[in-house]
């Protein structure tokens, strides 16, 4: 069989930055075979500019809600976010699955092989079935009142069972948020077997901690407008929304906490009171997303220095303007520029990977997997990532 040979200014291999000294060889299917070094690898090496790196992992997002792009405006806060996202239903079915299949292409153009994704019911089933991409599914249950906990899961287990036939190991039943889902239905969800992989909307918003705390704040305001009476049944906890629901979620052996914008070290401290051998916790980063709706960034400098494991996001199109991983790292190497840019591709690439349980294809670019690579071109001189930076799909 024939190899392709691959060589750029850098070689990133999903956890390490190599120079241009060394060749990636894949055979003709894009399988993994060798990093080899130049002086050994031979002729035929096609070459590029910038740095190889394994495909993108865009570990959230929300392909159903594509046809939202520059419907909603920014910086409002997330309950007007939120308050904005129930009053635009107008679009057809039609117009929602031509925006999915559109979103999922540009993905996939800008160098994304996987997603996860959040599903509220079966619409982006179609697209997904037929995409180039790797999905993972959450399908997504939210109710705040317990009286509507049953229908709610009920409703929310149909569409589970539509994707797990055809996405066995990649389909999971997870909560919206917090502040959305009900103790009962907290427990119907953990009460669920074979449902490994969590996720959950977390810290989003000072309101949300607040709302856990004392009671008060935004999310009175969004429960008055959608008419939901909450006095009979909600209590604040007195503690942050993530302890207050923590043990709510005991069966998952890996926890998604997206967004993560207002964690605090005693979140952390909490968190890692739980052995990674029980439940591994993963803090998946929407920077872009943070900005539109809040215009807030999350502590990274936090999550680093107590070792957290990272990956990233990109939300949907309703809270950010392109679903482009290079697009959230320009954001965070913009406003954290001490990170080294392995780091971060490693958050992207690596790291993502495993979050979604890929890693035995994806990832990195380790023999026998079969990645994908992309080209991370208009880079600096000294090699880093600018606004001007574009990421191709090479394979
Ligand atoms: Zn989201």
């Amino acid at each position: 069989m024939a190899y392709n040979k691959f060589r750029g200014d850098y070689l990133f291999t999903g956890t390490t930055l190599l120079d241009n000294k060394h060749v990636l060889v894949t055979n003709e299917e894009g399988v993994i075979k060798d990093i080899a070094p130049l002086a050994e690898a031979g002729d035929n090496i096609q070459t590029f500019e910038g740095i190889l790196s394994p495909g993108f992992v865009n570990c959230h997002c929300h392909l159903e809600l594509s046809h939202m792009k520059g419907l909603i405006p920014e910086h409002t806060g997330l309950v007007p976010f939120i308050l904005s996202i129930l009053q635009q239903r107008h679009a057809t079915e039609e117009q929602i699955i031509i925006a999915m299949k559109l979103a999922d292409e540009a993905m996939l153009q800008a160098g994304i092989v996987a997603v996860g994704d959040i599903s509220n019911n079966a619409l982006s089933f179609g697209p997904k079935q037929k995409s180039s991409l790797h999905y993972h599914n959450f399908i997504e249950v939210s109710g705040f009142s317990p009286a509507i906990a049953q229908p709610r899961f009920e409703i929310a287990l149909e569409v589970y069972h539509t994707f797990k036939a055809h996405f066995p190991h990649h389909t999971s039943l997870v909560p919206h948020a917090p502040y959305s889902v009900s103790t009962d239905l907290f427990g119907l969800i953990d009460a669920l077997d074979n449902n490994p992989l969590s996720s959950i909307h977390n810290q989003e918003t000072p309101d949300e901690n607040e709302f856990f705390f004392t009671g008060d704040g935004a999310f009175n305001l969004l429960y008055e407008t959608i008419g939901v009476t909450i006095k009979s049944f909600y209590k604040p906890s007195g503690k942050t929304s993530l302890q207050t629901v923590l043990p709510l979620i005991t069966k998952p052996k890996k926890l998604l906490l997206v967004h993560d914008t207002f964690t605090s070290q005693s979140d952390i401290d909490v968190l890692k009171a739980t052995p990674a051998s029980i439940q591994q916790t993963i803090f998946c980063l929407c920077v872009n997303a943070n900005l539109y709706i809040e215009n807030k960034l999350p502590p990274i400098d936090l999550f680093l220095q107590n070792d957290c494991e990272i990956v990233l996001g990109t939300d949907s199109l309703a809270s950010n303007h392109l679903l482009s991983i290079l697009s959230e790292i320009k954001t965070i190497t913009q406003n954290f520029p001490h990170i080294p840019l392995q780091t971060i591709l490693q958050w992207a690439t690596d790291n993502g990977a495993k979050a979604l349980g890929m890693e035995d294809t994806l990832g990195s670019f380790k023999f026998g997997k079969k990645p994908g690579i992309v080209n991370i071109t208009n880079l600096n001189k000294a090699g880093n990532i600018t606004k001007d930076s574009k990421s191709v799909r090479v394979l």
